[in-house]
């Protein structure tokens, strides 16, 4: 929790720890956050805009700064630079911690901020090497293979992690279900086989609804808010939830490089947090409802739907998967996902397009996969629409392929 928070709670009569203590994940997404405002009189969380925060005890803050230098935790009372921490920003890391049931989370500008900032904390340490799974997100696997940040990498499979450690390794890096062919891992296995090694887990496409993977051993559990936890395409940003100590590292390289989340942005999310339940179960039943069917379709090659559920469905069709993409019309063709609106886009052109060709195939990303992000509509509607670019995909290649294959990998 925000020190300034956890100290206005604590001087409110009545204020008992224990009562903000574990409950269930719906509860937490609408209050997480938000536990002092009912007590201040308020309901919406204020949006602090402050860049600067006046302070005339310049010996006092010289000591936060002192303290922040050294441990990364945030400064009680005041912040005393935008960059160093935004009261509102930190309301939605408290509840987003909450809700992936770790001490900590550091929000940043976007996913790949997020990213960067774990790479360059373990860097700074000395500890360069990075063992990661293929699939991983397009940018992710492109910042790894690039070495942008000085990085190198080892790409292995989870059976080879392991093996794959060396004395230099800071960083094992995993998707589940991945983007974007929704692969799914064993991350209790995964984590036990990093030993002592921090994993680092992306559950973008999970969500905390879904799947906590710090309770299966993740020691850093990454998301592109910009996609679920926002929830309306219209928002920017990327996350970390982790321990307290890991936390503050974090927040020392954001302090250093800069990526910060602006504030506007955190009360989005804090919003968008609210509904988060909600959201991802029913676009997860719908989700489940257009895998079936698609499975079932005759001019569909391969579906692939997580064990674990979800609102993603990725699909191979025998037809040309250019012609599906222009032939939607309720569905909208684009990049990103986890919106109230349904998307589809097609990651060999777009999401994995910076991955070299064999290595996005040597993935199980194929030419013919498409990947779609279902929303709210009603399913009847986004069928029909996906009906019929179907048949014009169908229409646009000769002659009809064999009948799906069942869900699944
Ligand atoms: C989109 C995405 C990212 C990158 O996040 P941005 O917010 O676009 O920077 C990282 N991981 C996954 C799984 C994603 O889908």
């Amino acid at each position: 929790m925000d020190p300034a928070i956890r100290e206005a709670n604590e001087r409110m009569p009545g204020y008992d720890e224990a009562r903000i203590a574990p409950r269930a994940l719906a509860t937490e997404a609408v209050h997480a956050g938000r536990d002092d405002l009912a007590r201040q009189g308020l309901h919406a969380p204020p949006i602090d805009l402050s860049t600067t925060y006046p302070s005339y005890d310049s010996r006092g803050e010289a000591a936060r700064i002192d303290a922040f230098a050294t441990t990364g935790a945030e400064p009680d009372g005041p912040p005393v630079y935008g960059r160093l921490g935004n009261p509102t920003v930190a309301r939605f890391e408290t509840a987003l911690a909450r809700l992936e049931g770790t001490e900590a989370a550091v929000a940043f500008a976007s996913g790949m901020a997020a990213l960067s900032a774990v790479l360059l904390v373990r860097a700074s340490m000395g500890l360069r090497h990075v063992v990661a799974v293929r699939p991983l997100y397009g940018c992710s696997d492109h910042l790894l293979t690039a070495g942008l940040l000085g990085s190198e990498v080892t790409w292995t499979d989870p059976a080879g992690i392991e093996e794959a450690l060396r004395p230099d390794t800071g960083l094992v890096m995993v998707e589940s279900p991945a983007n974007p062919t929704l692969a799914e891992l064993d991350l209790r296995a995964v984590a036990h086989a990093c030993g002592s090694v921090p994993l680092l887990a992306d559950n973008t496409f999970a969500t905390p609804v879904l799947q906590r993977p710090a309770e299966q051993g993740a020691r850093l559990v990454l998301h592109s808010a910009t996609k679920y936890l926002g929830g309306h395409g219209d928002v920017m940003a990327g996350v970390v939830a982790c321990d307290e100590e890991f936390a503050g590292r974090l927040r020392q390289v954001r302090f250093a490089t800069g990526g910060v989340l602006h504030p506007l942005a955190g009360y989005l999310l804090l919003r968008g947090l609210s509904t988060l339940p909600v959201r991802v179960r029913a676009a997860s039943a719908t989700a489940a409802e257009l895998a079936g069917r698609l499975a079932a379709d005759p001019r569909v090659a391969r579906v692939h739907y997580p064990r674990i559920g979800g609102a993603m469905i990725a699909f191979e069709v025998h037809g040309d998967p250019h012609e599906v993409i222009a032939g939607v019309d309720l569905i909208t063709p684009a990049v990103s996902l986890g919106s109230v609106d349904t998307l589809i886009q097609h990651p060999a052109s777009i999401s994995h397009r910076i991955v070299d060709a064999d290595d996005r195939r040597g993935a199980g990303v194929s030419d013919r996969l498409l990947r779609m992000s279902v929303g709210l509509e009603d399913v009847e509607d986004l069928w029909a629409d996906l009906d019929a670019a179907l048949e014009r995909a169908q229409g646009a290649t000769a002659g009809r392929g064999a009948p799906a294959a069942a869900v699944g990998h």
